[in-house]
């Protein structure tokens, strides 16, 4: 038997009454397990299954899957799941993390990132989704990256490989990281309209500077400029959706809430700087 603690990340009904688990473990990464029978009321395990708990799982190999023994609640983030803002963030955080997870490699630093965004989700005293909510996983989403293998690097061009100096960036998909506007837009005409990568993103310096500082320590901002949290946002969805190579799933749902609060709290200014327009 293995005992290996986790956060469970998927729960996805198999079959009549079985599910499929998937959880993120910082000793061996992304795990997939069957829990049979956890969808009959009177499972054992069917109480403990709760999505984005900590957990400590117990499994045996089977033929074809390992399958789930014994599920030990250690954190249950019981606060997270009574709100729609809470599940929709706590969604977001567990699509990235299993999209950027592999199976059988360390992810500590992954899994603690998790565990901590999961941690402020459930802490958040405001039932609506704010502005710092937004910052915060976007911030998550490009620490994810930086930890899996997608740090950008921030002082030189992702086109020419020259310094990137004190000028005014873009962030670009295609290659991946931060560029002088020139190279962007010389290799965007260049590479022809068969292309679908979204634009490059236009930067503040200011931006780029904030994620730096952000992506070296792991301590939440006090007051961000609003020009750089929504560029920090954009810089986001655009990295994740170039490595991921889709849209996220989550993000439908997250932006019902923040769609939400831009029309009720925020000039219509807002609205034009949304990414999907
Ligand atoms: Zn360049």
């Amino acid at each position: 038997m293995e005992r290996r603690e986790a956060i469970l990340l998927r729960l996805r009904p198999v079959r009549d009454v079985d599910q499929l688990v998937v959880a993120l473990s910082p000793a061996v990464g992304k795990l997939e397990f069957l829990a049979r029978g956890t969808r009959k009321i009177e499972s054992k395990l069917n109480p403990s299954l709760q999505l984005f708990a900590r957990v400590m799982l117990d499994s045996v190999p089977g033929r074809r899957a390992h399958h789930l023994t014994g599920v030990e609640v250690l954190d249950p983030f019981p606060r997270l799941r009574t709100r729609l803002t809470g599940l929709a963030q706590a969604g977001f955080v567990a699509e990235v993390a299993e999209a950027l997870s592999a199976s059988n490699q360390a992810e500590p630093r992954l899994f603690r990132l998790v565990r901590r965004e999961l941690l402020r989700i459930e802490r958040a005293r405001d039932d609506r989704l704010g502005p710092a909510d937004v910052l915060s996983l976007s911030l998550f989403a490009l620490r994810a990256l930086a930890v899996t293998g997608w740090r950008p690097r921030f002082g030189q061009c992702s086109v020419c490989h020259r310094p990137l100096g004190a000028v005014a960036a873009v962030f670009a998909a295609h290659p991946y990281g931060f560029a002088h506007g020139s190279c962007a837009r010389n290799r965007s005409l260049r590479s022809g309209s068969g292309q679908a990568d979204a634009d490059p993103i236009p930067l503040h310096r200011a931006t780029r500077k904030f994620l730096y500082e952000r992506l070296s320590q792991t301590t939440q901002p006090a007051v961000v400029p609003r020009g750089v949290a929504q560029e920090v946002d954009r810089v986001a969805l655009t990295a994740l959706e170039a490595v991921l190579d889709r849209a996220l799933k989550s993000r439908r749902f997250l932006r019902m809430f923040t769609k939400e609060r831009i029309t009720n709290h925020e000039s219509r200014n807002a609205e034009s700087h949304s990414p999907d327009s």
